[in-house]
């Protein structure tokens, strides 16, 4: 069984339910298809292509998670590399920590020979010059990029515009239960930021004794709730995958102050059960799902339960540019 996000998965989905309904390990065939949404440049969420940060680099982050061993391999911020899922499985297989970011993350992606390329895209670099033309002044252009960031940053958010990371949380034929997940995170963000994707806890966690769970939209709103870890947590504790997911949204609840949108949550359990629900989503959130004994994978509509009052997002700059016809 395989659950994978929205429209950003749909290059992957196919090729990780075929290698598991061939009988593959579940976390070979979740890098697989994860690969595959990496490489897909009209994802502009994950991967190449993906949007770039306040200096215009696109830095990526990832994340692998063996349910069984409970070993994970995560990377952030970066830069220079196609396929950072691949890095991640690395970090897993051949060193003794679990995450690794920036220069040092680098360093590791260079000494596998992991694939390097250029990841910003001609429509990502048109919207980060014509932002940077039209919103950062001529004073700071000139002392460019040694200027403060703090306010720049809070300006270009949209709490809507890193529309989801792909995530892929699945059980094998085994009963082993893996998750991954990819994401170039917040377009415009203040460099080095981390999301939750290569936070293993918030923007996922699996645990083939209990179920998986994965997270998409807000980053910052899962790290403060650590929604991955619970909603397996609460499973452990005997909830069902649904109430478990509702007990995280009550979780997300009492998050005050900060930045607040849309998160989707998605969770399986052992039994073939799952539930899926974007808080503060939107109709068009949905997931795709594929499950042995399904010829191709469906996609289905996630529950939405809205957590704030005004979830909508305000016009930014930022949204502006990701609008434009490039
Ligand atoms: N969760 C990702 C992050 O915070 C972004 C997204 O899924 O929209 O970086």
């Amino acid at each position: 069984m395989i659950i994978v996000t929205n429209n950003e998965g749909r290059s992957g989905i196919m090729a990780t339910a075929k290698l598991l309904a061939q009988g593959l390990a579940g976390l070979d065939a979740i890098e697989a298809g994860v690969r595959l949404v990496e490489a897909d440049e009209t994802v502009r969420t994950v991967g190449r292509g993906g949007w770039p940060n306040l200096l215009g680099d696109v830095e990526l982050d990832a994340s692998v998670m063996d349910g069984t061993t409970l070993r994970t391999g995560a990377v952030g911020a970066l830069k220079g590399f196609l396929h950072p899922v691949s890095v991640a499985r690395q970090v897993l297989e051949r060193l003794p920590h679990e995450l690794l970011v920036g220069e040092g993350a680098k360093r590791f992606a260079t000494e596998i020979g992991a694939e390097a390329g250029d990841l910003l895209m001609p429509h990502a670099r048109t919207a980060w010059q014509r932002w940077f033309n039209d919103e950062v002044s001529e004073r700071e252009r000139g002392q460019w990029p040694n200027v403060p960031m703090t306010d720049l940053c809070r300006h270009a958010i949209d709490p809507e515009i890193g529309r989801d990371t792909t995530v892929f949380i699945g059980q094998d034929r085994n009963g082993d239960i893996a998750a991954g997940t990819s994401t170039s995170g917040w377009g415009w963000k203040y460099p080095g930021r981390l999301g939750d994707s290569p936070v293993i806890g918030a923007g996922s966690y699996a645990d083939t004794r209990y179920g998986a769970c994965a997270c998409t939209g807000v980053g910052e709103m899962s790290i403060r709730a650590g929604t991955a870890r619970a909603v397996v947590l609460y499973m452990k504790m005997g909830m069902s995958v649904e109430e478990a997911v509702y007990e995280a949204v009550t979780d997300m609840r009492a998050l005050k102050g900060g930045l607040i949108g849309r998160v989707t949550i998605h969770a399986i359990d052992t039994a073939g059960g799952h539930k899926v629900v974007a808080v503060n989503g939107l109709p068009e959130n949905h997931y795709w799902i594929w499950h042995e004994g399904l010829e191709t994978p469906v996609s289905r509509p996630a529950e939405i339960i809205a957590i704030s009052e005004d979830p909508a997002p305000k016009p930014t700059a930022h949204r502006r540019y990701e609008q434009m016809d490039l």
